[in-house]
């Protein structure tokens, strides 16, 4: 079977399994990513995410990654949702994590996917990957053609936006290749001016990851730096501001996978049942989700520090 035909066999089954976008790209040396990557963390715009600057080798290279690899497959899975939280003025979570943590989810799509490439072609040696190793999955994405990395850093598609999750299958299958397409930010900086911490650079596509409110309420252990008090805008886990502006998120659609439903109750909690929030509750609500990261300490501290205005 030729490496099209392959391909586009692959490309079905990623449909059927719900992803709604793959593209493959070769697996090779990242020499423009890992040039930008070490500038990135010589300036330390990576906080306290040290994990970051481990495996660099591997991180901009799917082929040591992976040994004998010879293709990634990227693939996307929406998570947009039109439901919004209703108390306005209750703390705001981001939209991805309103259901059953991701990583669950989409992996065992991915393992269905490689199931599949192995019972289709045999011998095929390879890894799927979420958000689970030192995978650059925007760059990947972007080179696999599924959309291109915007001025708000994240991956955008023309005909999708950018509410989506990412995940590879990276493999020793010789397969053909994507092109990265254009990118189409133009003189737009919707997102540069709405980011409440100043985290996009004035010319955009760099983000100081460290003043990020997504960094600020998910990873950052400890305290939250005094600077930053009252400008979160309500944010208790995650942020999606610079999404949200974005004018090519007009296109996006709502999933259709019911494990991404929000959590029941969630989005009906007032500010006070959120200020109020006990270890009971929190541990009921969320498991399975992926607000569990903070755990309830990490939670409360967000929490408190909404108060401080
Ligand atoms: S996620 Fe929020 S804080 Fe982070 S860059 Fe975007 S708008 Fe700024
Ligand atoms: S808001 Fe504008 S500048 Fe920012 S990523 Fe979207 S299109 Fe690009």
């Amino acid at each position: 079977m030729d490496k099209k035909l392959r391909s586009s066999l692959i490309k079905s089954k990623a449909s059927e399994l719900g992803f709604f976008l793959c593209g493959i790209s070769r697996a090779e040396h990242m020499d423009e990513e890992a040039a930008r990557l070490e500038a990135w963390l010589k300036k330390g715009l990576h906080g306290e995410m040290g994990y970051l600057e481990s495996h660099f080798d591997k991180r901009v290279d799917p082929s040591k990654l992976v040994p004998g690899a010879k293709s990634v497959i990227s693939l996307a899975y929406n998570y947009y949702n039109q439901e919004m939280q209703e108390d306005p003025s209750a703390p705001v979570i981001s939209m991805y994590a309103y259901g059953r943590d991701y990583h669950k989810v989409v992996r065992k799509k991915l393992d269905h996917l490689f199931d599949f490439i192995r019972q289709t072609y045999g011998d095929v040696t390879g890894r799927v990957f979420v958000d689970s190793a030192p995978v650059l999955e925007r760059d990947l994405a972007r080179r696999s053609g599924l959309g291109w990395i915007g001025k708000n850093t994240m991956l955008i598609h023309p005909k999708k936006g950018s509410y989506f999750f990412l995940g590879e299958v990276i493999c020793d299958l010789e397969l053909e290749y994507d092109g990265p397409i254009d990118d189409f930010c133009g003189t737009c900086t919707r997102c540069i001016d709405a980011c409440p911490t100043d985290a996009i650079a004035p010319q955009g596509y760099v983000m100081d990851g460290s003043s990020c409110i997504s960094y600020l309420t998910i990873e950052l252990r400890g305290e939250i730096p005094p600077r930053f008090e009252g400008l979160l805008q309500n944010r208790v886990f995650g942020c999606d501001i610079c999404q949200d502006v974005c004018p090519w998120n007009r296109f996006s659609v709502r999933h259709d996978e019911s494990q991404f439903k929000p959590v029941s109750g969630l989005l009906q909690m007032t500010r006070e049942e959120w200020m109020d929030l006990s270890e009971p509750v929190f541990t009921r609500m969320f498991e399975g989700s992926a607000v569990k990261r903070t755990k309830y300490e990490g939670l409360k501290r967000n929490l408190e520090f909404l108060k401080k205005k």
